[in-house]
């Protein structure tokens, strides 16, 4: 048991030293558990740091298999992967990090009748995906079950990020009071076939693995903010988000 927890003291001391994480903040870490819906540009990088850091729990869902388009910046997949189910190779990538994390791949695509057996044990979910119809069915369920769900988009050069709880007072919004015209039938418009520079989904995923991790810690609980960083001016541009009254989610 001694030997578990002088591991535990030196695998995290670089963060523990810090005064607003401490052995306290470690634990926290320790005891979150966090799901990952998507497991490529996002997902990869937001799994990568959240199992270094510590997460005592991870659910990684995915029901797509490596592609060599993916390469350019699905971190921790390599070539011979290709042709693999991404959530079962992630999974396996990042046990080797933290192989005393709680880790479950999912090798399924999230709706609605299913989402609840995957994601009812975790207090925060991570959107990563690529389409507007599955990320519709996140935020739902995020709000009817009061889960902290954090989302990220890509556009170019441009990362939208945004931590939500919609739940937890009448003011937050929900990612549908953000995009309130969106429904399934605009999947077709959605960002699976637009061009990714390599750098900015990493660092959007990053954006993600960090808001979770300040959640945690509690160090931020911000959540009517709509966070756009231009990774060309390296601007951040943080605009206030209200609830939209209308809101077919929260309203
Ligand atoms: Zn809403």
């Amino acid at each position: 048991m001694n030997n578990l927890k002088d591991e535990f003291l030196e695998k995290y001391s670089r963060q523990i030293i810090i005064d607003e994480v401490g052995l306290e903040g470690q634990k926290k870490i320790h005891k979150a558990s966090i799901s990952i819906v998507g497991c490529g540009g996002l997902g990869t990088s937001a799994a990568q740091y959240l199992s270094m850091s510590g997460i005592g729990s991870l659910t990684l869902i995915d029901n797509d298999i490596i592609s060599l388009s993916n390469l350019n910046r699905q971190t921790l997949f390599e070539e011979k992967d290709i042709g693999e189910k991404k959530s079962f190779v992630l999974a396996n990538k990042i046990f080797n990090i933290n192989s005393s994390a709680d880790i479950k791949h999912v090798e399924e695509k999230i709706s609605e009748k299913n989402i609840s057996s995957y994601l009812q044990n975790s207090d925060i979910i991570l959107d990563c995906t690529d389409n507007f119809e599955s990320r519709l069915i996140i935020n739902n369920f995020c709000h009817n079950k009061k889960k902290i769900l954090i989302s990220a988009a890509l556009q170019n050069f441009e990362i939208q990020t945004f931590i939500f709880a919609s739940w937890k007072n009448k003011k937050n919004p929900c990612y549908n009071c953000v995009f309130p015209d969106l429904t399934n039938n605009d999947e077709t418009t959605g960002c699976d076939e637009m061009g990714i520079i390599a750098s900015v989904a990493g660092i959007g995923g990053l954006f993600q693995a960090n808001l979770a991790l300040n959640y945690v810690l509690g160090l931020r609980q911000k959540f009517d903010e709509f966070i756009l960083f231009d990774s060309i001016s390296l601007d951040v541009k943080k605009i206030s988000v209200k609830k939209n009254s209308d809101c077919k989610t929260c309203g």
